[in-house]
Protein backbone atom coordinates (compact mmCIF):
# COMPACT_ATOMS: atom_id res chain seq x y z
CA UNK A 1 0.00 0.00 0.00
CA UNK A 2 1.67 3.40 -1.16
CA UNK A 3 1.94 5.75 2.02
CA UNK A 4 1.35 9.61 2.07
CA UNK A 5 4.65 11.61 1.36
CA UNK A 6 5.78 12.97 4.47
CA UNK A 7 5.58 17.84 4.24
CA UNK A 8 8.65 18.22 2.37
CA UNK A 9 9.71 14.91 1.46
CA UNK A 10 12.18 14.70 -1.98
CA UNK A 11 9.48 12.68 -3.92
CA UNK A 12 12.21 12.16 -6.35
CA UNK A 13 14.00 9.63 -3.82
CA UNK A 14 10.77 7.29 -3.88
CA UNK A 15 10.87 4.41 -5.31
CA UNK A 16 8.52 4.02 -8.19
CA UNK A 17 5.17 2.20 -7.59
CA UNK A 18 5.16 -1.06 -9.89
CA UNK A 19 2.20 -0.76 -11.90
CA UNK A 20 -0.63 -3.00 -10.89
CA UNK A 21 -2.05 -5.89 -13.56
CA UNK A 22 -4.99 -7.87 -13.93
CA UNK A 23 -8.26 -8.28 -15.27
CA UNK A 24 -11.89 -7.21 -13.74
CA UNK A 25 -13.77 -9.71 -12.05
CA UNK A 26 -17.53 -8.58 -10.81
CA UNK A 27 -19.02 -10.31 -7.95
CA UNK A 28 -22.70 -10.18 -8.36
CA UNK A 29 -23.27 -11.47 -4.74
CA UNK A 30 -21.42 -8.71 -4.00
CA UNK A 31 -22.93 -5.81 -5.81
CA UNK A 32 -25.40 -3.59 -4.07
CA UNK A 33 -25.78 -1.25 -7.13
CA UNK A 34 -24.90 2.07 -5.54
CA UNK A 35 -22.99 3.15 -8.52
CA UNK A 36 -19.79 4.11 -6.93
CA UNK A 37 -18.06 2.67 -10.11
CA UNK A 38 -20.00 4.24 -12.43
CA UNK A 39 -19.60 7.52 -10.85
CA UNK A 40 -15.80 7.54 -9.86
CA UNK A 41 -15.34 6.23 -13.88
CA UNK A 42 -16.87 9.65 -15.05
CA UNK A 43 -15.32 11.46 -12.54
CA UNK A 44 -11.83 9.97 -13.12
CA UNK A 45 -12.35 10.04 -17.09
CA UNK A 46 -14.18 13.29 -17.02
CA UNK A 47 -17.08 10.98 -19.16
CA UNK A 48 -20.12 13.58 -20.59
CA UNK A 49 -23.68 13.00 -19.08
CA UNK A 50 -25.22 10.52 -20.96
CA UNK A 51 -21.92 8.67 -21.91
CA UNK A 52 -20.46 5.99 -19.94
CA UNK A 53 -17.45 3.64 -20.31
CA UNK A 54 -19.09 1.50 -17.60
CA UNK A 55 -22.63 1.53 -16.18
CA UNK A 56 -24.84 -1.00 -13.49
CA UNK A 57 -27.54 -2.22 -14.85
CA UNK A 58 -30.56 -2.76 -12.39
CA UNK A 59 -32.30 -5.57 -13.20
CA UNK A 60 -35.88 -7.28 -11.52
CA UNK A 61 -35.67 -10.70 -10.98
CA UNK A 62 -38.43 -12.60 -13.08
CA UNK A 63 -39.26 -14.76 -10.05
CA UNK A 64 -39.30 -12.86 -7.59
CA UNK A 65 -39.74 -9.15 -8.51
CA UNK A 66 -36.28 -8.58 -6.19
CA UNK A 67 -33.88 -6.22 -7.51
CA UNK A 68 -30.28 -7.34 -8.68
CA UNK A 69 -27.34 -5.60 -10.28
CA UNK A 70 -24.30 -5.71 -13.20
CA UNK A 71 -22.02 -3.39 -13.93
CA UNK A 72 -21.20 -3.85 -17.27
CA UNK A 73 -18.28 -2.16 -19.17
CA UNK A 74 -17.77 -0.80 -22.53
CA UNK A 75 -15.56 -2.33 -24.72
CA UNK A 76 -14.30 0.61 -26.82
CA UNK A 77 -13.38 3.04 -24.30
CA UNK A 78 -12.94 1.28 -20.78
CA UNK A 79 -9.23 0.97 -20.56
CA UNK A 80 -9.09 -1.45 -17.42
CA UNK A 81 -7.94 2.43 -15.44
CA UNK A 82 -4.86 2.07 -17.68
CA UNK A 83 -3.19 5.22 -16.26
CA UNK A 84 -3.65 4.51 -13.43
CA UNK A 85 -2.22 0.97 -12.86
CA UNK A 86 0.62 2.73 -14.51
CA UNK A 87 1.29 4.89 -11.09
CA UNK A 88 0.82 1.08 -9.06
CA UNK A 89 -3.16 2.30 -8.49
CA UNK A 90 -6.31 0.55 -9.13
CA UNK A 91 -8.38 1.47 -11.28
CA UNK A 92 -10.74 4.56 -10.05
CA UNK A 93 -14.26 2.02 -10.09
CA UNK A 94 -12.14 -0.39 -8.01
CA UNK A 95 -11.41 1.76 -5.46
CA UNK A 96 -14.57 3.10 -5.39
CA UNK A 97 -16.51 0.17 -4.64
CA UNK A 98 -17.52 -0.04 -0.79
CA UNK A 99 -18.65 -3.90 -0.80
CA UNK A 100 -15.32 -5.51 -2.99
CA UNK A 101 -17.60 -6.57 -5.84
CA UNK A 102 -15.81 -5.21 -8.31
CA UNK A 103 -11.63 -6.06 -8.13
CA UNK A 104 -8.80 -6.22 -10.29
CA UNK A 105 -7.22 -9.63 -10.33
CA UNK A 106 -4.54 -11.21 -11.67
CA UNK A 107 -5.24 -13.74 -14.20
CA UNK A 108 -3.24 -16.49 -12.04
CA UNK A 109 -5.35 -16.01 -9.29
CA UNK A 110 -8.89 -15.59 -10.98
CA UNK A 111 -11.40 -18.10 -9.17
CA UNK A 112 -12.31 -20.67 -11.03
CA UNK A 113 -15.95 -19.83 -11.29
CA UNK A 114 -15.10 -16.60 -12.60
CA UNK A 115 -16.22 -16.53 -16.53
CA UNK A 116 -17.07 -14.22 -19.01
CA UNK A 117 -21.04 -13.00 -19.96
CA UNK A 118 -23.55 -12.03 -22.41
CA UNK A 119 -22.89 -12.09 -26.02
CA UNK A 120 -20.55 -9.86 -27.91
CA UNK A 121 -21.08 -6.09 -27.11
CA UNK A 122 -22.91 -6.65 -23.93
CA UNK A 123 -20.07 -5.95 -21.75
CA UNK A 124 -15.88 -5.76 -22.63
CA UNK A 125 -14.90 -9.59 -23.50
CA UNK A 126 -12.22 -9.20 -20.39
CA UNK A 127 -14.13 -8.98 -17.60
CA UNK A 128 -15.13 -11.94 -15.63
CA UNK A 129 -18.16 -12.79 -13.44
CA UNK A 130 -19.24 -14.72 -10.37
CA UNK A 131 -22.57 -15.17 -9.19
CA UNK A 132 -24.77 -14.29 -11.87
CA UNK A 133 -28.18 -16.36 -12.68
CA UNK A 134 -29.41 -17.25 -15.86
CA UNK A 135 -32.17 -14.50 -16.00
CA UNK A 136 -30.09 -12.08 -15.70
CA UNK A 137 -27.37 -13.66 -19.29
CA UNK A 138 -30.66 -13.34 -20.71
CA UNK A 139 -31.94 -9.76 -20.10
CA UNK A 140 -28.15 -8.72 -20.95
CA UNK A 141 -28.12 -10.12 -23.91
CA UNK A 142 -31.80 -8.44 -24.39
CA UNK A 143 -30.41 -5.33 -24.29
CA UNK A 144 -30.98 -4.54 -20.55
CA UNK A 145 -33.69 -2.07 -20.09
CA UNK A 146 -33.23 0.71 -18.21
CA UNK A 147 -35.40 0.08 -14.85
CA UNK A 148 -37.74 2.84 -14.17
CA UNK A 149 -36.48 2.68 -10.04
CA UNK A 150 -32.93 3.07 -11.06
CA UNK A 151 -33.19 7.68 -10.78
CA UNK A 152 -29.18 7.82 -11.18
CA UNK A 153 -29.46 6.18 -14.62
CA UNK A 154 -32.76 8.25 -14.89
CA UNK A 155 -30.96 11.48 -14.78
CA UNK A 156 -28.44 10.53 -17.19
CA UNK A 157 -31.29 9.55 -19.47
CA UNK A 158 -32.56 13.10 -19.62
CA UNK A 159 -29.10 14.28 -20.87
CA UNK A 160 -28.73 11.28 -23.40
CA UNK A 161 -27.85 12.37 -26.94
S1 LIG B 1 -19.39 0.20 -6.61
FE1 LIG B 1 -19.35 -2.05 -6.26
S2 LIG B 1 -21.28 -2.45 -5.15
FE2 LIG B 1 -21.50 -0.39 -6.06
S3 LIG B 1 -22.51 -0.78 -8.06
FE3 LIG B 1 -20.28 -0.79 -8.44
S4 LIG B 1 -19.67 -2.95 -8.31
FE4 LIG B 1 -21.71 -2.78 -7.35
Amino acid sequence: MARRPEPGEDLSRRTPLQPVDGLFVVDLRRCIGCHACSVACKVEHAVPLGEFRMRVRWMEDPSDGRMAFLPVFAAATCDYGRARRSFGMPPACVSACPTSALQLTAAADMPAEARPLGQPGSTKPGVRYIGHRPWQEAKLNAGAALHPDDEDILYEQGHSR
